[in-house]
């Protein structure tokens, strides 16, 4: 029988699609955007110009610093600029970092969004804005921060490298996966977590052999969104508790951190999930779907160790005890021997191998 549950809908407009970036000077106009700043990172800086070029006297200029964990001075130059040119949106082209950037001007004038995203992380779904000053990360929810237009032009994912679209891609089938086990985990995100992670698992290996493949990026897209909204109405849970922690205390990069931590977040969650884990090896594919998971990495040639991202072998235990001084909610009861275990293994690069279900982690 059904059990009780919560669905809270986000208020976007999204149009998917191939070819569909000619609909961006009608879609900024619908936002009543005249003056729009386009904002990018340094290296897409270009796209940033093409979109200048298609928009005309609808656009005011371009901020192209965009930069990783939105660090506020960053942001306080980017403002200067909206309100010197008396901009009046923003229109954001690329991976997370420029999202956040787009959300960090909204936070601070209301600034209608419209955004194009040519990564799978999926902030564009989501209320959430995290800021970085001082070297700390501080992060909040607010709907002021919410995308009101999403563009998804598969057109502009198709210069992600193979190793790029694979860690941004199970970034975000960590997004679903931690909704079908979250604390408000609900039939109706569970449906879009499924499907989303079966069109990554369907696309990504085809991707590393053909980046421009039309029907494999279309998956692999169409994926990511599901899953962004899994991100953005639903729950998270030890999975992304880890890796803001091993993120925020080793600096260590995002979607390879995501990468390397999922198989064995799951594989210490499985026990504790029997729903979630029919669902996630029906979308993967296998009966072990956390292994599964680690293979498709492994050999599409992306990191699976932590230790290859820079984290010193000391972290393991630093990092243990950060996350269980403030954990998230989850469905399996944290217990330190088991914790210490899977990042270890994920520290080391190890395959995900199952943790047992003992007493103490019974909830
Ligand atoms: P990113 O935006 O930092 O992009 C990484 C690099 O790839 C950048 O140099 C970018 O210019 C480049 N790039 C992006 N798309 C490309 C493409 N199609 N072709 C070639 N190069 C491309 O990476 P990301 O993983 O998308 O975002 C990570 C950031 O987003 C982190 O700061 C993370 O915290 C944040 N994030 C926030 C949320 C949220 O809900 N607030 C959700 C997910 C991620």
């Amino acid at each position: 029988m059904m059990d009780n549950f919560t669905y809270t809908g986000l208020p976007s407009r999204v149009i998917f699609g191939q070819g569909i970036i000619t609909q961006l000077a009608d879609e900024a106009e619908a936002l009543g955007m005249s003056k729009a700043l386009v904002l990018t990172t340094p290296q897409q800086k270009e796209l940033g110009q093409e979109l200048l070029d298609m928009l005309g006297p609808q656009s005011v200029g371009l901020f192209g610093n965009a930069t990783m964990h939105t660090p506020v001075d960053v942001t306080n130059d980017a403002l200067k600029k909206y309100r010197r040119l008396g901009a009046d949106g923003v229109i954001s082209i690329g991976g997370g970092s420029t999202i956040g950037l787009g959300k960090a001007i909204a936070l601070h004038t209301d600034a209608p969004q419209l955004t194009i995203p040519t990564t799978y992380a999926g902030s564009e779904m989501t209320t959430i804005i995290g800021q970085t000053e001082g070297g700390l990360k501080t992060t909040q929810k607010t709907l002021k921060v919410l995308p009101e237009t999403v563009l998804y032009d598969v057109d502009y994912s198709l210069s992600l490298p193979a190793i790029m679209s694979v860690t941004s891609g199970m970034n975000a089938i960590a997004h679903a996966i931690e909704a079908l086990y979250a604390e408000n985990a609900n039939p109706v995100l569970s449906l879009l977590a499924e499907e989303g992670i079966r069109a990554l698992i369907r696309a990504l290996p085809i991707i590393t052999k053909d980046l421009t493949h039309p029907g494999a990026r279309k998956d692999a897209l169409y994926g990511a969104w599901l899953c962004a909204i899994c991100l953005g109405s639903g729950g998270v849970a030890l999975h992304h508790k880890l890796c803001h922690v091993l993120g925020g205390t080793f600096n260590l990069p995002h979607a390879e951190t995501h990468t390397i931590v999922l198989p064995h977040a799951l594989a210490y969650n499985a026990p504790a999930a029997p729903d979630a884990m029919a669902r996630i090896s029906r979308a993967v594919g296998s009966e072990a779907p956390a292994v599964a998971l680690y293979d498709i990495a492994k050999n599409s040639g992306a990191p699976t160790a932590l230790r290859d991202l820079g984290m010193p072998e000391d972290g393991i235990d630093k990092s243990v005890a950060i996350t269980l001084d403030n954990p998230y909610w989850n469905p399996r009861a944290l217990d330190p021997t088991g914790l210490r275990a899977i990042v270890r293994a994920a520290w080391a690069g190890e395959r995900p191998a199952p943790i047992p279900l003992n007493a103490a982690t019974v909830r």
